[in-house]
């Protein structure tokens, strides 16, 4: 169960998308003076060493987040989108020397974006990753604001919705590496929009030849829409999905060729957001020519 890892792909296209989306959420959430309380289900190891052993193994982070932060991908003519620019803004704050050795996860993004009235309850069940997790938060000294839970936080993170100012943000971002973490996915937010329906919902998916996969966003339509509440799901494309077949004959899975993001009662203001911002990221980050995006959203 636990292979997945992900200091090996900590900045890559898919925590681009991811971060950018939650970095927009949380900056217009954050200017109610209201506590908001912010439930990451899946919070991995919250800090990663991008010149680091995991890192360097794969090298996503060269196809993600040091792309856009490259002078040659950037020229300064190029048009940067706000989200956009402020991802990397954030990504810069965590490496005031230049370059980009640290990457933020999602606990340190949220974190350094928080006020001090505002909670953090963070998730993650891998032995290592919540060692590791409890002790880079340690270091922030954030007393009582973060807790940390080694526990399921499908089974587990609706005890903390409603939060007492009813104003929460809920990322669920497994790793889907065993097939039941989609159903998990529909259940858990089914269950969190029943006990808390105005929340706001964020639910990372990954973009795979496999049938759950295909059928998530679509499932997490219907549930909002049942609910009656809005939605809007991103995606980007960075590469085609299909296998390679290699001059020896051998054949090659690409590597995560695309991914979502599917929110519920997002902000009014994400839509315009994102349809500045994908298009450069397709753009930047594209592998072939099969790069993508795609913007949908309901009532
Ligand atoms: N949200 C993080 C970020 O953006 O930086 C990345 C999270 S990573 C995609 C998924 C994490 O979920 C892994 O660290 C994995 O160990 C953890 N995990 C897997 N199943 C879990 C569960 N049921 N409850 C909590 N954490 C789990």
């Amino acid at each position: 169960m636990f292979s997945y890892r992900h200091a090996f792909h900590a900045g890559n296209h898919a925590d681009v998308l991811k971060h950018t989306v939650l970095i927009a959420v949380l900056d217009h959430l954050l200017e109610k003076e209201t506590a908001l309380t912010v439930v990451d289900t899946h919070a991995g190891a919250g800090l990663y060493r991008l010149d680091g052993d995991y890192a360097g193994t794969s090298g996503e982070a060269a196809e993600g987040v040091l792309r856009l932060l490259s002078p040659e991908a950037q020229p300064d003519a190029a048009p940067v989108a706000e989200a956009l620019a402020r991802y990397l803004a954030v990504v810069r704050d965590f490496n005031p020397k230049g370059g980009a050795r640290i990457y933020p996860g999602s606990p340190f993004i949220t974190h350094h974006l928080l006020r001090e009235q505002d909670k953090l309850k963070l998730f993650e069940l891998h032995p290592t990753d919540a060692r590791t997790l409890a002790a880079n938060i340690a270091q922030l000294e954030a007393g009582r604001q973060i807790a940390v839970l080694r526990d399921d936080g499908f089974g587990s993170a609706t005890k903390f919705l409603p939060p007492p100012s009813r104003r929460a943000l809920v990322l669920c971002d497994p790793s889907y590496e065993i097939k039941s973490d989609y159903a998990r996915v529909l259940d858990f937010i089914g269950a969190a929009l029943k006990r808390f329906a105005t929340g706001s919902y964020a639910v990372w998916h990954p973009i795979i030849p496999r049938p759950e996969a295909h059928d998530l966003p679509r499932r997490l339509k219907t549930l909002a829409t049942k609910a009656g509440k809005p939605w809007l799901h991103a995606t980007l494309t960075v590469k085609s999905s299909k296998i390679v077949t290699d001059a020896a004959g051998a054949q090659h899975r690409p590597g995560l060729p695309a991914s979502g993001m599917f929110l519920i009662n997002p902000p009014y203001t994400l839509k315009a957001q994102l349809e500045a911002a994908l298009p450069l990221m397709a753009q930047r980050l594209a592998q072939d020519r099969h790069a993508s995006f795609s913007l949908d959203a309901g009532a």
